[in-house]
């Protein structure tokens, strides 16, 4: 036997696992998918974070957290000066016994106490010295007591305002007092008037309103904490310099440097690695500083970059293990193909391109259906019978009819037209067949080499010789020349053995097909052309 050609090695791999080469290039190219855009995000993410660490970035921090401070302070300060002057407040500083007056000049002041942010007011007439807070008398003044000093230094050396900041330890917070002295017409001062603003609780909404990463504080002109998260450097009156070391040296030197509206930063010293952007609050004479130590940023670079390397292993860890498990799946179906290969060569010819499921499906149609007429083949009759059987078993009085048809003369056929045209013949005779049984459940395989099975469930007797008496027409009509087939006027013909019985669990195909063979005998026997059958 001469040996077929063999197609080369690698070409035969490459093809079998087409499905697995699809599957693994799609994993793949989603991780890389996955992998790209996590990077980008995770770049874009981390440059965000970075740039928050710029001096620039820290300098606009100081600007908004000091204008915020500011103009809270500066509002206060205008509401304060323009209740100093006042004509009615001066009328009644100056007349303090007259209940009319009085009158008026509460109302006023009650309408000033709300104007304020702080919602708080404080008068003294100089003439009874009574101190008077949010419209009720508190205590009077004593000039001559050092913790006074106040008093004087706002009646007799303040043009239009001062400031007191002073740290209360009962309340634990730091209170901003703005005073400002009233003159009479003549310029003589015949009182104050101010207010009081915790300043602890609007540092605190400073903080709570920040997000960022810095840290923030401020600090008078002695170098002196007087806003920060944690409280009790203000209550001690830490140094800045005292508390943050280096940092606070180079910020204070910078701060002493500044002007009015001028902000700076400065990064990486010698000893200590950070950005620090300082600026002064004019209106309090205060200045604000936000500290990023770059270690806190290196930190977070390095714990950032970690988790999405980790994440990145996880996912790819993840591919890898779902690649592996969808090969496990594969390798079965590989091997069932390779069997394939290797049952026959011009299988592997014609099912070249396909998958492993596709070639496995039309392995399948192999199996069962005969490759010269395309109807079902033998093993699929006998076995698919064999079902049929079982399940009309099921339904009460169920009939079964099976046809056996055979060639009349067919080898004399072969010997006059040649094999292949016995072949042709052969196909017309199974497409007539198959078109001739119409119902769903009908089906016509071929059962050997000139021989056809025809199987009608449900179908009794008059049923059964209706359709052979139709087989035996129509392929008559066919007018298939046939000079061996004389006594039935030169044209091929065919004979019918029938058999129908109802449907017992009891019965096999076997049963039915022997009957049907021995009518087909038969038929033969009785001349050929016709149709015999029997009921069992
Ligand atoms: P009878 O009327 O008694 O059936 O006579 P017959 O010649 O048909 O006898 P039989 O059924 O025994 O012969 C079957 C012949 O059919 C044998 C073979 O030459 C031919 N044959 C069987 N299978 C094929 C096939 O696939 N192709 C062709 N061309 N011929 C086939
Ligand atoms: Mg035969
Ligand atoms: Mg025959």
């Amino acid at each position: 036997m001469a040996e077929l050609p063999k197609e080369p090695a690698n070409l035969h791999h490459r093809r079998k696992v087409s499905m697995q080469r699809r599957f693994v290039i799609f994993s793949t190219l989603l991780f890389l998918v996955i992998f790209i855009a996590g990077t980008a995000c995770f770049v874009v993410f981390m440059s965000a974070i970075l740039r928050d660490s710029t001096g620039y970035s820290l300098s606009r921090t100081v600007k908004i957290e000091r204008l915020k401070l500011e103009n809270h302070v500066n509002s206060e300060i205008a509401i304060v000066t323009k209740m100093a002057g006042s004509p009615l407040l001066k009328a009644y500083f100056e007349n303090p016994e007259s209940a009319e007056l009085g009158a008026r000049a509460f109302e006023e002041i009650a309408i000033y106490r709300e104007t304020f942010i702080a919602n708080t007011v404080f008068w003294i007439n100089d003439i009874d010295k009574k101190f008077y807070f949010d419209d009720a008398y508190a205590y009077t003044v004593d000039p001559a007591v050092p913790e006074n000093y106040w008093y004087d230094l706002t009646l007799y050396r303040t043009e239009r305002y001062n400031f007191n900041i002073n740290y209360n330890p009962e309340l634990d917070n730091i209170s901003l007092w703005i005073n400002a002295p009233v003159f009479n017409s003549g310029g003589k001062p015949i009182g104050m008037v101010g207010t009081g603003i915790d300043l602890t609780a609007f540092i605190n909404t400073i903080y709570t309103a920040y997000a960022g990463p810095a840290d923030l504080y401020f600090f008078n002109r002695y170098g002196e904490i007087t806003g920060a998260r944690n409280t009790s450097l203000v209550a001690d009156k830490r140094k800045l310099d005292d508390y943050l070391g280096e940092i606070g040296r180079r910020t204070l030197a910078k701060a002493k440097a500044l002007d009015a509206d001028e902000i700076t930063f400065f990064t990486a010293g010698s000893r200590w690695d950070g950005t620090v952007a300082v600026g002064k609050v004019e209106a309090l004479e205060w200045y604000a500083v936000a500290i990023l130590p770059f270690r806190v940023m290196d930190a977070l670079k390095t714990h950032l970059t970690l988790l999405f390397a980790a994440m990145m292993v996880i996912i790819a860890s993840v591919f890898v293990a779902f690649n592996l498990f969808v090969m496990g799946l594969f390798g079965p179906l590989n091997s069932m193909v390779r069997a394939l290969d290797q049952i026959s060569a011009d299988w592997d010819a014609k099912n070249n391109d396909k998958s492993e499921v596709e070639t496995l499906g039309a392995f399948l149609d192999m199996a069962i259906t005969d490759p010269l007429t395309n109807l079902y083949n033998r093993r699929y009759m006998d076995g698919n019978l064999d079902k049929l059987i079982k399940s009309l078993s099921r339904a009460n009085q169920s009939k079964l009819s099976v046809l056996m048809v055979d060639v009349d003369h067919f080898k004399k056929y072969n010997d006059a037209y040649g094999h292949d045209e016995g072949d042709r013949c052969l196909k017309t005779i199974a497409s007539v067949l198959s078109q001739s049984v119409a119902r769903v459940d009908d089906f016509v395989a071929r059962y050997g080499g000139e021989e056809f099975a025809v199987i009608l469930p449900n179908t009794d007797e008059a049923g059964a010789w209706h359709i052979a008496n139709k087989l035996l027409e129509t392929i008559r009509e066919c007018k298939i020349p046939h000079k061996g087939n004389e006594a039935a006027g030169s044209i091929v013909t065919i004979s019918i053995g029938g058999a129908t019985a109802i449907v017992t669990h009891s019965q096999n195909a076997s049963n039915y097909m022997k009957r049907a063979d021995r009518m087909l005998y038969a038929s033969k026997k009785n001349g050929r052309n016709r149709y015999t059958h029997e009921a069992f």
